[in-house]
């Protein structure tokens, strides 16, 4: 029987290329452990590998089946950076701050191929990215930023791409000019969530699925999770939850906030198509972005993110074929395999929200659709900072996320309405 997620809607390409997947055991009494880690998506699983691989022990649990958050059903795509420019946190923050998140963005995207082929995990790796504008007025932005990134930053991957050469590579005249991205790529993010388990596990990291952490407590240096069938004891924990935490702990679900994303899957387009031919994958300039990438089978994987009914995945296929036909007319009657949908957690700035929100007790998600790279290697800064090591992970909690306006109750109506607005100013 196939499986599907049961906090994400609809089945997705991804689920189906990997089949069966290694199960593993539900939390069943007491533990004691050093670290304790809830959320098994990139960066719980990544900590705990990071974590077991450096002698701590440690133990993970999930509420459902690794990678049923984002992790296993995102677009990919891996990109450069942080969110958003590097001249924009320029701006906002001076050349020193936003240069070293950008370093260490850079870090994460060669932290991640390596660790999966140090580890032996097959992720489908494919080279290449096109940032596109579906505006003309746009397009000076892109050629300002290609030449900002590699005079000011050093960054010689990234080339303008006047409207002809983008018509080429995209295979639709659709968008007016861009950049391509030769330093990134783009995987498939499913087998990333399976090998990492496996390497944690193989490391020794207790990993329990089925096992939802129902309170996290610290007191007098201790913190203690509790689950339906046993507590874990530990010195320090992580929580990973990402958009899908709930009301687990306060201070997270303030700061980030789960909206939709979904993504449909074509049949495979075959080999003579001239849809991408360089096989790069693509995003839009829209405020909600169009992203969308052949994969190794042929098929087109394309995502859009609207507000539709999380409930009925139904609606999905018919909507993704509309926008697939803004861009590829010729696809306009193609027949979509999988549609699938999840959840990205997302701040007010667009950067990741790390804070420790107890005492020994660190939160970290948020990283606003670009969390492919950054939370893979967050993973690996908690193990760093859990050996004694904090300074790379204060870059990131020293941002200062502010929580979203509206608390719990209005947040998700004032974000509808800016996220309409923005929908809306992308149309004109
Ligand atoms: C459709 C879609 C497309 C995306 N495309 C891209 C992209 O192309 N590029 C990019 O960089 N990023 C993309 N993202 C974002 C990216 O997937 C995420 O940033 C990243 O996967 C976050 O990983 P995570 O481990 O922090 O969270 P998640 O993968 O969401 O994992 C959180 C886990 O916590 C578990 N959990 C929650 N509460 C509890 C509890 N109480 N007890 C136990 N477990 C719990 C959940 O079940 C879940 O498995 C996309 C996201 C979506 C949804």
């Amino acid at each position: 029987m196939t499986y599907t997620s049961p906090i994400s809607p609809g089945y997705s390409w991804y689920e189906d290329t990997v089949g069966e997947r290694p199960p593993y055991p539900a939390l069943d009494g007491d533990l004691r452990v050093d670290v304790a880690v809830i959320g098994g998506g990139f960066t719980g699983l990544s900590a705990a590998a990071h974590l077991a691989k450096a002698g701590v022990n440690v133990a993970l649990i999930e509420q459902h089946r690794f990678g049923d958050g984002a992790s296993g059903r995102n677009g990919g795509q891996l990109g450069t950076g942080q969110r958003g420019g590097l001249d924009e946190m320029e701006a906002a923050w001076g050349w020193t701050r936003a240069k070293a998140l950008f370093d260490l963005a850079e870090e994460a995207k060669a932290h991640l191929l390596e660790f999966a082929e140090t580890n032996a995990i097959d992720i489908d790796y494919q080279p290449g990215q096109l940032s596109v504008a579906h505006k003309k007025r746009y397009v000076g932005d892109y050629r300002r930023y290609a030449d900002y990134m590699r005079e000011r930053a050093g960054y010689q991957h990234l080339t303008f791409m006047d409207e002809r050469e983008t018509a080429e590579r995209l295979g639709s005249t659709r968008y007016f000019g861009g950049m391509r991205d030769a330093g990134t790529g783009h995987i498939n993010p499913m087998k990333l969530v399976i090998g990492t388990a496996r390497v944690a596990a193989a490391a020794g990291a207790k990993l329990f699925e089925g096992t939802a952490s129902t309170g996290i407590a610290s007191s007098g240096g201790k913190v203690r999770v509790t689950t339906p069938h046993g507590t874990i004891t530990a010195d320090k924990a992580l929580i990973a939850v990402n958009a899908y935490g709930g009301d687990l702990e306060p201070v997270s679900a303030a700061h980030v906030m789960p909206i939709g994303s979904f993504i449909g899957a074509t049949v495979p387009l075959g080999s003579t198509s001239d849809i991408l031919p360089g096989g790069e994958a693509v995003d839009d300039s829209r405020f909600v972005v169009r992203y969308f990438r052949r994969v190794k089978n042929g098929a087109l994987l394309f995502g859009g993110r609207e507000i539709y009914n999380i409930n009925d995945p139904k609606d999905i296929p018919d909507a993704i074929r509309r926008q697939i036909a803004e861009v590829y007319p010729q696809l306009k009657d193609v027949e979509i395999t999988h549609s699938w949908g999840g959840f990205v957690g997302i701040t007010v700035p667009r950067k990741p929200f790390v804070r420790e929100v107890m005492p020994n007790v660190i939160s970290a998600g948020g990283y606003s659709g670009h969390g492919v790279m950054l939370s893979n290697f967050m993973g690996k800064l908690y193990a760093e900072t859990v050996a004694g090591n904090r300074d790379r992970l204060k870059l990131f909690e020293e941002l200062k996320i502010p929580a979203f306006p509206g608390g719990r109750r209005f947040r998700s109506p004032l974000l509808f309405l800016a996220l309409s607005w923005f929908a809306l100013r992308d149309r004109f």
